[in-house]
């Protein structure tokens, strides 16, 4: 019975994967996804050898109430180091079951020596969990900011590495020939720096894949600890969170242009210099003159198209500005103008960021593109506004073999004729580098909150 109800949830949570894949069934992948949970938890507290309810009530009652606090409070610019932060708590949580299960085999069923098979699966178990520990609380420190300035590359980084990596397999070897406590405890210490010196020296516009990688290896501690407490679903679900994380991380490592193998040993290069910055703040060096527009002047230059490619980024996340982008793509629609979207895999600051706002604004799945689906018609574009986006429209990513972004593919703005630039300053984006893009002949800077400038432009366009 426990089993079929089991491979119900694993089935419910196949399908929520099926329906997350477009974002017109995303709704519906999700309410599967938690009816699949339901299930999966319900049955779970139901089983036999479940001893005491005690501690089930107490963990249910503080992470609901934790939960919908944050969930509550948090803001959709923040969900990516919230989500850093949860991939650290799966990997905590794998450690502690290793631990446990090491310390009190008993309550996992094992009674006497324990098996090898048990020993493999608790050390496979903390090592991930361990390594999930210490690059998601790296990761979560640098997308909320708290870790600046150059990051962490020293010369023989990727061969140290190396060896810590190779130094684990034979602790993990010692430890089940052994089954040594201090083995055991080293072999968590080991994960804990190679995790990490892992994330540690990856920056700026890397740090997309790192977020959909910490995913995979939270769902792989997750299956670790499934086999630990031999508990079939853990292990099918963490298998799926595994598998679909290297998958995203694939997609984004393709977005990027870069290889998996490169970001996985971690810090890439000549990328690896790059200031891993926050800041928003003015001007920095000059390529040239700017020419700047008011949002009167731009209300006038978009009635006068015939064609509109408007491609947010992160400044919209922030401003919220995703709402009046409608009123104005609803006004362009009206007046005849063609309208749509342009998405960059990177946009924002999580996989999908955009195609979530877009969606939250109710804009049509229609008018959405991907960068491939685009890219060649904005040279029969006749404006281009790009609204809070910097890095994924920057030219240096084609022309400058030694920006950091160099190879990155990128939104062809720049062949718009009229491209209007909505941000508040002249600064960098999360890549930390200059975008010549500004000082173009056929850019115009509307400077200014993206939501404050999107209304003006929308007031114009009204009146
Ligand atoms: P960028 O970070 O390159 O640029 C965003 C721009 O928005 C900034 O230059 C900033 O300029 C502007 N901005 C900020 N606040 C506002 C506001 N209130 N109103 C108007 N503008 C504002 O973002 P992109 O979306 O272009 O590129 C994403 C970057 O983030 C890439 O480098 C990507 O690699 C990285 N990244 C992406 C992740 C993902 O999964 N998608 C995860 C982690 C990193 P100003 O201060 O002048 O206003």
């Amino acid at each position: 019975m426990y089993a079929y109800l089991y491979l119900i949830s694993a089935i419910l949570f196949i399908l929520s994967l099926r329906g997350l894949s477009s974002a017109k069934s995303s709704q519906i992948g999700n309410m599967l996804g938690m009816f699949g949970m339901g299930i999966a938890i319900i049955t779970t507290i139901c089983l036999p050898s479940v001893m005491t309810y005690k501690f089930i009530i107490i963990g249910l009652a503080l992470g609901g109430v934790v939960g919908y606090l944050i969930a509550k409070r948090v803001n959709m610019t923040d969900l990516p180091q919230l989500i850093a932060a949860f991939h650290s708590l799966v990997g905590l949580a794998a450690v502690c079951v290793a631990l446990s299960a090491f310390y009190n085999p008993g309550s996992f069923g094992i009674f006497n020596l324990i098996p090898k098979v048990s020993l493999v699966e608790m050390s496979l178990g903390a090592a991930i969990g361990a390594i999930t520990l210490a690059g998601s609380i790296v990761a979560f420190g640098k997308l909320s900011g708290f870790i600046k300035g150059k990051t962490l590359l020293f010369k023989f980084q990727h061969k140290l590495n190396l060896i810590i990596g190779i130094v684990l397999v034979l602790l993990i070897i010692l430890f089940i020939k052994s089954q040594s406590e201090t083995i055991f405890i080293t072999t968590i210490i080991f994960s804990v720096i190679l995790g990490f010196f892992l994330i540690m020296p990856i920056g700026g516009a890397d740090m997309p894949v790192i977020v959909s990688m910490l995913n995979s290896y939270s769902g792989w501690a997750a299956a670790g600890i499934g086999l630990t407490i031999q508990n079939d679903l853990l292990i099918i679900t963490g298998a799926l969170v595994g598998t679909s994380g290297a998958i995203l991380s694939h997609i984004m490592c393709k977005g990027m242009n870069r290889s998996l193998i490169n970001v996985m040993i971690g810090g890439l290069g000549e990328s690896a210099t790059i200031e891993t910055t926050f800041e928003t703040g003015g001007p920095k060096s000059h390529i040239g003159n700017v020419k700047l527009c008011s949002p009167e002047d731009a209300a006038f230059i978009i009635k006068n198209a015939e064609t509109v490619v408007i491609v947010p980024g992160y400044g919209m996340a922030v401003s919220q500005a995703q709402h009046v982008i409608k009123q104005i793509t609803d006004i362009c629609k009206a007046d005849g103008i063609k309208t749509r979207f342009a998405i960059h895999p990177v946009a924002g600051r999580m996989p999908g960021h955009m195609n979530v706002l877009l969606a939250e604004a109710n804009i049509d799945y229609d008018d959405v593109l991907e960068i491939d689906e685009i890219n060649h018609d904005f040279a029969n574009t006749d404006v281009a506004i790009v609204v809070g986006a910097n890095d994924i429209t920057n030219p240096a990513a084609k022309n400058d073999p030694t920006s950091p972004i160099y190879g990155m593919p990128i939104l062809d703005v720049e062949k718009a004729r009229t491209v209007l630039f909505v941000k508040r300053s002249l600064g960098s984006g999360y890549a930390g580098i200059d975008n010549s893009l500004f000082y173009k002949s056929n850019t115009m800077m509307i400077l200014g909150d993206a939501k404050t400038v999107s209304e003006n432009i929308l007031r114009a366009m009204k009146e």
